[in-house]
């Protein structure tokens, strides 16, 4: 790979003078040196993100970004091997959840491309006789900011939005996974869009980030990472009034009724709680159980959990790889300590599973207090608490108490029931009877910290506009107040 990891402009340019490893967490190996984009690069990608907005032929009509977003659809479609083989050293996710980030990613294109091809300007007769045309308008300079679990999809969660809207970008991927975002810029390259409008400055929080969020010509932050990030973005962005989007971490509740079917239950709880190690904002990392189905759910689970194939993310039997970092298992590691000095019971798991990788075994505590730190706090890896519930009301409190909000899943076979529950639950995203999957066509986002505002679907196109209404008046006479 070049050495050239910042791109402005239209341009590929040397970053500053040190060098950050970027190391493959299945066996701590440095894949490759990046050189971070400098202060003074990443305000140079703000002012020619400036530029390009207000300056150049950008937006251009709806039918060229309409053919941007395919092309780059085509493009990434077709090196879907090489990105999701990039994803998965990066990442340590197993291959095949990274061929499917891959062609999330490919839908995600696609949609905003029809979304734009289908959109129609609202405009209507006022009852003076006059006409408004509401609009929606690109809001300018948008700065997104991305975590590692899922760099590429996150990504293009945010850029094929922004583009859509006729947005300029300056994007910062996380200091732990910029490469598959390197990958991407080389092909926003290759279209050729009119220079300045997409630009990448690979970096850490300081001084990248917080150059990006506190920068007077950055109009809008999306950004998705953790809930304290999140709430230091908004302060900063409190002064200005810049537009932010905040997409932040989960606690989320799994919820498993009397009548469910346990052995599909078992099978979602495993796949909700551990896809990506656990690492996904969403992740079912709170698993509560009607005791009637308590024990053998557990057993059930325990079970699943000896034949779950944890090893290297590259091997296509692989459902669990290792974490994404050194530092991250000990935190990881920190909560199970934690956990048992609270008094919860490890019933798994919580190990180090290999000599090298960055491997945890899936961890599963009971005997769990509601006001245990386990319970109200993310921990971001593959940790779940089983808890025991008597009633619906009873579950429906336990699942709402934490300052979280952005998901939860139902198994119950009364859909009905299921759909009360559903109404009652604070967060963002609801399955019932299954789980994690994100619908390009419908919105995703959180309650309460979680976060503010939504991405995907209508509204994660609305997010990147400014409403404007115009109003006509045909004939222009005065209204004769001052007469
Ligand atoms: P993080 O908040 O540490 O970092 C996220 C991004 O913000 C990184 O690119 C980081 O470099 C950058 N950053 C850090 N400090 C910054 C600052 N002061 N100013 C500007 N940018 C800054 O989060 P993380 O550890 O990378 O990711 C894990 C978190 O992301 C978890 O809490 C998870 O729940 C959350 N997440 C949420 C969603 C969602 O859709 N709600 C999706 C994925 C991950």
């Amino acid at each position: 790979m070049s050495n050239h990891h910042v791109y402005i402009n239209g341009t590929w340019h040397k970053g500053n003078e040190e060098k950050r490893s970027i190391i493959n967490p299945s066996n701590e190996q440095v894949i490759t040196e990046i050189n971070d984009a400098s202060l003074q690069q990443t305000r140079e990608a703000i002012e020619a993100a400036r530029h390009a907005f207000q300056y150049t032929n950008w937006p251009a009509d709806p039918s060229y970004r309409i053919s941007v977003l395919r092309q780059l659809a085509d493009l990434l479609e077709k090196d879907t091997e090489k990105f999701a083989y990039i994803e998965t050293i990066n990442t340590g996710k197993p291959i095949r959840e990274s061929r499917l980030d891959v062609s999330d990613s490919v839908q995600c294109l696609r949609y905003y491309a029809n979304f734009l091809e289908q959109r129609t300007m609202t405009e209507k007769k006022m009852a003076d006789g006059t006409t408004s045309k509401i609009i929606a308008e690109p809001i300018g300079v948008c700065a997104l900011i991305v975590p590692w679990n899922f760099p590429l999809l996150l990504g293009i969660w945010k850029i094929a939005p922004a583009l859509a809207a006729g947005n300029t970008i300056v994007f910062k991927p996380s200091e732990l996974t910029p490469l598959s975002l390197l990958e991407l810029t080389k092909l926003i390259d290759s279209i050729g869009l009119p220079p300045g409008v997409f630009n990448l400055v690979p970096g850490g929080g300081s001084p990248v980030g917080e150059t990006l969020v506190t920068h007077p010509h950055v109009e809008k932050i999306s950004f998705t990472g953790g809930t304290k990030t999140g709430r230091w973005i908004y302060e900063q962005c409190a002064g200005s009034l810049k537009r932010v989007s905040l997409e932040l971490g989960g606690k989320s509740p799994l919820l498993v009724f009397e009548d469910a079917d346990l052995d599909n239950a078992v099978e979602w709880a495993m796949f909700a709680s551990f896809l990506n190690q656990g690492e996904v904002c969403v992740a079912a990392s709170r698993i509560l159980v009607h005791e009637h189905l308590y024990d053998s759910f557990i057993d059930k689970l325990i079970k699943r959990l000896d034949s779950l194939h944890i090893g290297d993310p590259l091997d296509e039997k692989t459902e669990m790889g290792p974490l994404i970092s050194s530092s991250h298992l000990e935190k990881v590691e920190t909560y199970i300590q934690l956990g048992l000095q609270e008094g919860a019971v490890l019933l798994r798991g919580g190990e180090r599973i290999k000599e090298q990788g960055y491997y945890l075994s899936p961890a599963v505590f009971v005997n769990i207090h509601q006001d245990m730190r386990i319970v109200q706090e993310e921990i971001f890896g593959p940790v779940i608490t089983v808890q025991r519930f008597n009633n619906d009301k009873e579950a429906i409190e336990l699942a709402n108490d934490t300052i979280y909000g952005l998901a939860a899943g139902i198994f119950s076979r009364d859909l009905e029931r299921a759909e009360q529950i559903a109404r009652k639950l604070r967060a963002g995203t609801i399955w019932i009877n299954s789980y994690h999957t994100p619908y390009v066509d419908a919105p995703w986002g959180g309650f309460k910290q979680s976060g503010i505002g939504r991405e995907l679907g209508p509204q994660g196109f609305t997010a990147f506009t400014e409403t404007k209404h115009v109003n006509i008046s045909e004939n222009g006479k005065p209204l004769g107040w001052y007469q």
